[in-house]
């Protein structure tokens, strides 16, 4: 895969680009005169460019003849430098369907525009669906199509963007854990029960690798769309970052399909639990720059794969369907941060490697961000918030913005561990000390129907979810998720429980 598919990562920096543009001051007659912010990269590629011409050629083409038509093609560049990469890459698609071939060193620069065109045109357009400015969206993603028609990104956009209907019905949210890998591993030692209740804690809490895989064809084929849980709610913060407002978003989809939320919990990779429970390591880049998962198989040998965890198959599995993701929403991963995030080992400054491991962690945060995933916190200790003292839990809070907070970046949304809320209302001590460090979304754990409330007068929304585990394999779990998966066909053939 090349990593320019995911968002032009290579044409400026980050804060340069993205959020840079697209906010409010689109032209009226943008078809004509839309502008996209000019990255250095471009304009160096186009500096590198004509000097390559000058010194090549001597400012003639192949045979010494001068490019007949430099003075259009270097008019229609400029477009380009200008923002207007749309109108410069029709001008020049123009000359070159023409008998007489431009020098090679323009060429690159046709291949340059292009490239800055795709990463800043999926940028902005995603941000304007965010926006709910669909009908540009889709205008722009219409004019990325011309130029990438097979490309999956702007398939996303097009698809996130045209034909919206309003939903008002459930919004479903489910929850995984990290994949077993290693059925040999995670499964071992394990009798197969009877009964839901009697089930281990690895069987309850877990799935396989094909049990997942199973999990999102079935979700496909049953018209569900990834949405991201920040597309619910909008938050309204004071000027320390406490919540003091919340409010309900409308909700736009694509028409007959239904709302799903995915999160993944303790995402950390638990030292004492990879072999226990059969799971990878760490999420890296590999050589590519692309995410994968590190681990090592029972026999000792490393592996790199793309294909064994949830982050890696649901990112290839919406390349594959463009349609199974509102603007390339994907999962909120719930971190904690006593024994690792993504498996880096970060909560320790004086650690030797500590370095090197938050450069990691860092790295494997951005990439993950620029394909769509969130974050959310899961506590830092995984504390019973609940059962917490006020004092516990302001400072689990504390520890957990301090380490992972300050890596991942700003979030609203609070998994309770345990799926353990604090309380109802905001009289609530330890409510009130999650609200005033920037929360305003909480989640729990409740399997039988999906709920979503907003306690508007209290300033939080608070969102139940489904296990994706064991117990719904069981009678009594089944009917949690039948609505949404068949069971008998996404049980993995290795699970234990129950019998069969
Ligand atoms: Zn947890």
């Amino acid at each position: 895969m090349d990593s320019r598919r995911y968002g032009g990562n290579g044409y400026g920096s980050q804060s340069n680009g993205g959020r840079g543009y697209g906010g409010g001051v689109a032209p009226r007659r943008r078809r004509v005169r839309r502008r996209l912010r000019v990255g250095p990269t471009l304009l160096l590629v186009s500096a590198v460019a004509a000097m390559a011409f000058f010194f090549a050629f001597g400012g003639f083409g192949k045979g010494g003849q001068p490019y007949i038509y430099e003075d259009e093609w270097r008019a229609a560049v400029e477009l380009a430098d200008e923002g207007l990469h749309y109108q410069a890459l029709t001008k020049l698609g123009l000359l070159l369907a023409l008998p007489e071939a431009p020098p090679a060193a323009f060429l690159a620069e046709f291949e340059a525009i292009k490239a800055e065109f795709y990463g800043r045109g999926v940028s902005e357009a995603g941000m304007l669906i965010s926006q709910g400015k669909f009908s540009e969206a889709n205008s722009l993603a219409l004019e990325l199509e011309e130029f990438f028609p097979q490309d999956p990104r702007v398939a996303n956009l097009i698809f996130s963007s045209s034909g919206l209907v309003r939903y008002s019905g459930a919004i479903e949210h489910i929850f995984f854990h990290p994949l077993m890998v290693y059925a040999e591993l995670g499964w071992s030692g394990i009798k197969p029960v009877g009964s839901q209740s009697a089930l281990d804690t690895r069987e309850q809490e877990l799935i396989t690798v094909y049990e997942f895989k199973k999990i999102l064809e079935n979700l496909y084929a049953n018209d569900f769309v990834i949405i991201d849980i920040n597309m619910i709610y909008s938050a309204v913060f004071d000027k320390d970052g406490g919540v003091i407002g919340v409010t309900e978003k409308e909700l736009w989809l694509p028409k007959g399909k239904k709302p799903l939320v995915i999160s993944v919990d303790d995402i950390n990779y638990y030292q004492n639990k990879l072999s226990l429970n059969g799971w990878n390591w760490k999420l890296i880049l590999d050589e590519a720059g692309e995410l994968a998962a590190y681990s090592k198989a029972p026999d000792g040998s490393e592996v790199v794969s793309r294909d064994n965890e949830i982050v890696t198959i649901l990112d290839s599995f919406v390349l594959a369907h463009p349609d199974f993701s509102f603007n390339n929403s994907k999962g909120c991963l719930a971190l904690t941060g006593y024994d690792g995030v993504l498996g880096w080992r970060i909560k320790d400054p004086a650690a030797a490697n500590y370095a090197e491991e938050l450069a990691g962690c860092r790295e494997v945060v951005a990439k993950l961000k620029e394909n769509g995933w969130t974050f959310a916190s899961h506590g830092y200790a995984h504390i019973d918030m609940n059962k917490a003292t006020y004092e516990q839990a302001v400072s689990d809070t504390e520890r957990w913005l301090e380490v992972v907070g300050s890596v991942v970046g700003p979030t609203s949304v609070y998994i309770y561990p345990y799926g353990d809320n604090v309380g109802w209302n905001n009289t609530n001590a330890k409510l009130q000390a999650l609200q005033k460090s920037g929360f305003a979304m909480f989640c729990g754990v409740y399997n039988v129907q999906p709920g979503l409330w907003f306690f508007n007068k209290h300033n939080y929304v608070f969102q139940e979810r489904r296990l994706m585990g064991g117990p719904m394999f069981f009678p009594g779990g089944r009917g949690w998720v039948e609505h949404m998966i068949d069971v008998d066909d996404v049980r993995d053939p290795a699970r234990p429980s129950p019998p069969r």
